[in-house]
């Protein structure tokens, strides 16, 4: 089968791979949508959590041997330990995940556990199943902030993680979201599903500031322009320093959370968030032209918030 696999740092290379062989336990899924992941242009250019060879690919939906429409869960966990049993199993110390630790979407078919195949609901398409873990990522982060109705939230980077924050606060009541971005593609994207204010910079204080972007900037401004006793959390990972004024987060009583994967509830409930979401910003590329689309992305020659490969983007 067709596969795009990771070969070496910043290298990505389409080729003709053995089937997988679905084990005991593990279903073999017909991949139709996967979202390439800006962990993975990241990771690709910087090896150390994903290693090469590797097919990458952790967001994507297909249909099962039996002709079923799934959604794949990619956090495999251990299942015993007292993490697992409280229902954190996104925490587990054995946690893994499939595109990192194991075959991923960004070929023709992948095999999965079968736990990790959920229903997908049939009026999510291909493209916006993709989307689905994502957005789950988002809906995290705000039941992390205890977001709620009347919240002033500001998001900081508006790629496909910060976008779905945005909607996820806006579905969750918040009173006004305010986004970030460099790029004027990104902030477009951003005012057509709701942002009230879409710039390069903050200029208030905000009850829930989002950081989707992790540079040490960005987390600079998460406790500048929260609101003393505010929350910010952080979902990006673009650069290791910290980068925040320490003293003002003690003046201020302010918090600042890491956000990393979401609950089985999270998940299953973030398809929801999707329902007649505008997602124009959602572009399916051939999996064909897999390592140039990704190879474009790595380099910035390629800038849609988010890109899919497909066998048919066409059909996704
Ligand atoms: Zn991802
Ligand atoms: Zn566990």
């Amino acid at each position: 089968m067709m596969a795009l696999v990771f070969t070496a740092p910043g290298e990505l290379e389409m080729r003709d791979v053995p089937d997988p062989e679905p084990a005991d336990g593990e279903v073999l899924v017909h991949v139709r949508a996967a979202g390439i992941c800006g962990s993975e242009l990241h990771g690709a250019r910087h090896p150390g959590f994903r290693v090469p060879p590797l097919i990458m690919g952790h967001e994507f939906a297909g249909l099962s041997d039996n002709g079923d429409r799934v959604l794949i869960n990619p956090i495999l966990s251990c299942g015993h330990c007292s993490l697992c049993g409280r229902g954190l199993r996104y925490l587990c110390a054995d946690r893994a995940l499939i595109g990192v630790h194991r075959p991923g979407g960004f070929a023709e078919r992948v095999a999965v556990p079968a736990g990790a195949a959920r229903p997908l609901p049939d009026w999510l398409s291909w493209s916006e199943a993709a989307v689905v873990e994502p957005a789950a990522n988002a809906v995290h982060a705000w039941n992390l902030a205890r977001g709620g109705p009347g919240h002033r939230v500001a998001v900081l980077g508006c790629g496909a993680i910060g976008l779905l924050c945005l909607l996820t606060a806006l579905a969750g009541g918040a009173d006004q979201v305010e986004v970030t971005d460099l790029s004027p593609v990104r902030l477009a994207a951003a005012r057509r599903l709701g942002a009230a204010a879409a710039g390069t910079t903050l200029t208030g204080e905000y009850d829930v500031v989002i950081d989707a972007v992790g540079s040490a900037v960005t987390r600079a401004l998460s406790v500048q322009h929260q609101r003393p006793g505010g929350v910010a959390v952080w979902l990006g990972l673009a650069e290791q320093a910290a980068g925040f004024d320490a003293p003002a987060l003690v003046r201020g009583e302010k918090s600042v959370l890491g956000s990393f994967g979401y609950t089985d509830d999270e998940f299953d409930g973030a398809t929801a968030l999707l329902r007649d979401a505008n997602l124009s910003w959602v572009v399916p590329y051939p999996l064909a032209a897999g390592a140039q689309i990704f190879t474009e992305l790595m380099n910035g020659r390629l800038d849609p918030v988010k890109a899919l490969l497909s066998p048919e983007p066409g059909r996704a």
